[in-house]
Order: structure tokens, then sequence, then C-alpha cells
């Protein structure tokens, strides 16, 4: 079990959620939203990806996948958007997003890393994956009904290890400012953004699994459609 010297809390967590957002839709919306209000987070900062180093170039430019948040969060005073990783000329890695989330808002402050089991499942193939625990709280967002028990299963060792010694309660986050980890149980969406832009690619519509403004958004700058030969 984890544990951490209690500080005096200062602050409630800041939840951090970074993604490619290729584009934003319902399912990352409601993890943000399900855990701000489960773990009473002060507000959550969407972070979309400049180049991300370990998968494939987005499709889409930076510039339209920051607007795409921008318009998708507009009416939620809990979410703010991050555009520090899309205004670097270089690769961003999470471990450094997180050093300057730290150096900004100071050694107290509770930061929360939120991540779906998906990228989770992944963390050990990340650059520098384990000092990612000296910035930041890591909370896992995973659908009901697929606890801690079955999904350990799913994960390499030295990730497991990971979690034998870091998993704490997620009421524990705000006392101390990083190094636990916490999974949390959100509505299960079975959105991806491929699946949007495979759909848009196929000349169908994604509505309902993405905010109509977003839609509009798509549709007057003809973002995802068929690549010329
Ligand atoms: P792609 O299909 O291009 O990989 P994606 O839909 O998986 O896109 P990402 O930008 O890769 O979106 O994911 C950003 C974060 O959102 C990750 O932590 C991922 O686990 C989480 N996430 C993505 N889709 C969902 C969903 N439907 N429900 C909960 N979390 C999600
Ligand atoms: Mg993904």
């Amino acid at each position: 079990m984890g544990t951490c010297v209690a500080e005096p809390r200062t602050s409630q967590p800041i939840g951090i959620f970074g993604g490619t957002f290729d584009p934003i839709h319902f399912g990352h919306l409601r993890l943000a939203e399900e855990l701000a209000e489960s773990l009473e987070l002060d507000h959550v900062r969407f972070i979309p990806t400049g180049m991300p180093p370990h998968r494939s170039r987005p499709r889409t430019d930076a510039e339209h996948r920051l607007a795409m948040v921008r318009i998708a969060t507009a009416n939620n005073p809990h979410f703010v958007v991050d555009a520090r990783e899309v205004q670097l000329p270089h690769l961003s890695y999470t471990v450094d997003t997180l050093h300057s989330l730290r150096s900004e808002f100071g050694e107290q402050q509770s930061l929360c890393l939120l991540l779906g089991a998906d990228a989770f499942l992944s963390l050990s193939s990340w650059h520098r994956w384990q000092e990612l625990f000296l910035y930041a709280h890591i909370v896992i967002a995973h659908r009901p009904g697929f606890p801690q028990s079955t999904w350990k299963d799913a994960m390499p060792e030295i990730l497991r290890d990971e979690i034998e010694t870091r998993m704490a309660n997620p009421q524990d986050l705000p006392n101390c400012p990083a190094g636990l980890i916490a999974a949390r149980p959100i509505t299960a969406l079975d959105i991806s953004a491929t699946y949007i832009r495979e759909t848009l690619n196929a000349g169908r519509n994604p509505r309902y699994l993405i905010p109509d403004a977003v839609l509009d958004y798509i549709s007057n700058f003809q973002l995802y459609l068929p690549e010329l030969p």
C-alpha cells in the first residue's frame, strides 16, 4: 500500500489529462468529468500532445486538435486547456510536461495524471516512466466491473510491482503531492478517436459520439476526409 507523509492540504488536486485528442470525444470528456467529481479535483488540464513520441504522427495538425479541445471544454468551469506541448518545437514527453507543471504549481500541490486503463497498461514503455511518480500521482480510470484483479493479469510484471508499492485510496491523493497510484471506475463508453476518424473517412456521420460543436468544426475545416492517392 502506498503511503506518504501527510503534508497540510494546501488545495484540491489538479488533474492532468494528456492525449492526442484526434479528435476529442465523449469518452475523454466523461473521464475528465467523472474523475473531477469523484476526486474533487480543482480542475482538469487537457494537454493535447504535439508530436507524440510513442505512437505514429497524429492525422491532424496540433492547432486543429487544440482548437477542438477548446471548443469541447469551453462551457465547463472545471476544465482548462493547456497548450504547452503543442507549443514546443520538438517531441514532448509526459515526464517533461509533469516536470514543468511541478515547477509552475510548486512542491506542495497534489498533481494527478489521469489515464484510461489502456494507456496505463502501456506505461512501462513510456520515456523515463518511473520518474513520472516524482512529479504526480497516477489515477487509472477503468470500466466498472473491470477491477484491478482483472487488469493486473494484463500488465507487465514491472508495472505490477509498481502498483503493489504505490496503490492507495483515492482519498489519500490530496494529502501528498505525488507518488501514489489510485484507480476509479467510470462509465464505460466504447468510443475511440480511431473509430471516429474511420467513420468520417468512410463518409459516415459520427454524431452523438462527439460534441456537435466539434463536428461543426470538423466540417468547416474538412478534417478527416479520405486522403488523396
Ligand atoms: P486513438 O483511437 O487515436 O488512440 P483515443 O480515443 O484512444 O484515440 P487518446 O488521445 O489516445 O484517445 O487517449 C487519451 C486518453 O484518453 C488516454 O488516457 C485514453 O486511455 C483515454 N481514453 C480514450 N478513449 C477513452 C474512452 N472511451 N473512455 C475512457 N478513456 C478514454
Ligand atoms: Mg488511444
